[in-house]
């Protein structure tokens, strides 16, 4: 590995330090306890079934459930809706090229539609790509190509209180056994995802990143970075990797982008908007084929090369927000806003993943809930008293949804950009507090009804609790 450090710093601004004023308001409501209970157990126990006016603070996801800023909202109404030469398209070029260092994009409508066009035009059958954590979509794109997804993530990655930095790192050392096992030349890709939003939103070193390119020299694959979570990567290093404490987010962005010879975006994320996606392909010879078969798969699947499923208008707000998602002030806010609901738990007792990625905040529900089974999914039990007693929606990562992964039993409250406020924070781990202290008396469910695809069963599965 390449962490030669044991120790970390975590950053220290707080929330306190990034200014926003709200300008709009949107109303929320807390349903009463005896209307939660009935929420709860006409949604089948399965929190996707819930609609969101019934939920108080929603930490479904961070993905598109942002807040757009006022000078956003500016650009939407400049878009420009031409189908070829948009001014809008040119606008988001422009922005990819001073933020992320790339000058060709091909848009996509969001980030799994980048994939399709990227993955379908670098892999054949039999190929095998290493990742250090496939993304859920990611890993369903390579294995449509008839691919093989092998994830390489670091040891620690679940360690849940290991302060080894950089825990999303990609994991050289295992990258170059499956390389040894399965052959270079059916390696055509390594993909790096930054921040890695499957190992807990871990960030990844610039160094690791450097290591990564060295190992696709070698083999002669094409390095690709999943780079939802650019921004607040580039903040983590920043803040935890020797040698970049002077630099800036962007300068540190540009420089760990750089190594990629293709980046897959979703702007739902680091973009700051609520959809749109691109693929964005290196200017070099070398790769020009690649992006001319990401144009072409990118007319047959997404939209004309300047919109790419985009409507002009989003495509104009999300140039304004990638500038955006590098600003400091931003960046910093929004790490500082994950890390003090994970520092407000933990001084609590809530046995949380250490240290706070960049997004979201995972409760280690096999220990919040010893005496609950993984097979009756104490993730999920925990998920379900959330919004019991404070109208919360989380996610269960844990058997639920990784059925045969060897994974912890997580509960991910995931936090939605510039949307929510220190007393919603409050609110949170009141909540969780609160049903910590009667953690004795919450049984375990069983699933009653299972849909026909089992990899998507947590989407629309029906459970019901295990009489204690
Ligand atoms: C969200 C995400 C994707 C897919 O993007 P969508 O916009 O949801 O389709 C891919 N990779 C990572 C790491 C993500 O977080």
């Amino acid at each position: 590995m390449a962490n030669t450090t044991d120790h970390i710093s975590m950053p220290t601004t707080t929330t306190d330090d990034f200014a926003y004023k709200t300008t709009v308001a949107t109303r929320i409501e807390l349903p009463d306890r005896a209307e939660r209970d009935v929420i709860l157990e006409a949604a089948g126990y399965n929190i996707f079934n819930i609609d969101a006016r019934n939920v108080y603070v929603d930490l479904l996801t961070d993905s598109g459930t942002g807040a757009m800023s006022d000078d956003q909202w500016a650009a939407l109404l400049r878009g420009d809706e031409a189908y070829a030469g948009s001014e809008s398209f040119h606008e988001l070029r422009a922005a990819v090229a001073d933020v992320m260092g790339f000058e060709q994009i091909v848009p996509a409508h969001q980030g799994r539609g980048a994939e399709n066009v990227l993955y379908g035009a670098l892999l054949e059958e039999g190929d095998v790509v290493l990742n250090n954590t496939h993304f859920d979509t990611t890993r369903a794109h390579v294995a449509t190509q008839d691919a093989d997804p092998v994830d390489c993530p670091a040891p620690e990655a679940w360690e849940m209180d290991s302060t080894v930095p950089f825990k999303g790192n990609l994991n050289i050392d295992r990258a170059l056994e499956v390389i040894a096992e399965v052959g270079p030349e059916n390696v055509p890709a390594i993909v790096v995802t930054i921040t890695n939003n499957s190992a807990a939103g871990q960030p990844v070193s610039v160094e690791n990143v450097r290591r990564a390119r060295e190992l696709a020299n070698e083999v002669g694959a094409v390095l690709v970075i999943d780079a939802c979570r650019f921004a607040e990567n580039a903040y983590f290093v920043q803040q935890c990797e020797e040698g970049y404490a002077g630099a800036t987010v962007t300068e540190i962005a540009r420089e760990q982008l750089a190594f990629a010879d293709a980046v897959v975006m979703s702007g739902k994320k680091d973009g700051l908007v609520n959809a749109g996606g691109f693929v964005a392909v290196a200017d070099d010879p070398g790769l020009d084929d690649l992006f001319e078969t990401c144009k072409q798969r990118g007319i047959l699947y997404e939209g004309f090369f300047t919109y790419g499923g985009m409507a002009g208008r989003d495509m104009a707000a999300m140039a304004v927000g990638l500038r955006e998602a590098v600003e400091h002030s931003y960046v910093a806010g929004r790490v500082a806003s994950v890390r003090e609901l994970a520092d407000g738990l933990a001084e609590a007792g809530i046995p949380v993943y250490q240290p706070p990625g960049g997004h979201a905040v995972y409760i280690d529900a096999g220990k919040f809930f010893p005496e609950i089974p993984s097979a009756e999914f104490p993730g999920q039990a925990l998920v379900c008293e959330l919004y019991r007693e404070g109208g919360i929606r989380g996610i269960e990562l844990g058997s639920l949804v990784f059925p045969d992964a060897d994974r912890p039993e997580l509960t991910r409250l995931a936090v939605p950009r510039r949307t929510y406020h220190r007393e919603h924070r409050q609110h949170v781990i009141e909540t969780v507090e609160a049903v910590y202290e009667r953690r004795e008396t919450v049984s375990g469910y069983r699933i009653a009804g299972e849909p026909s695809m089992p990899e998507l069963r947590h989407f629309t599965a029906d459970l019901e609790p295990i009489e204690k």
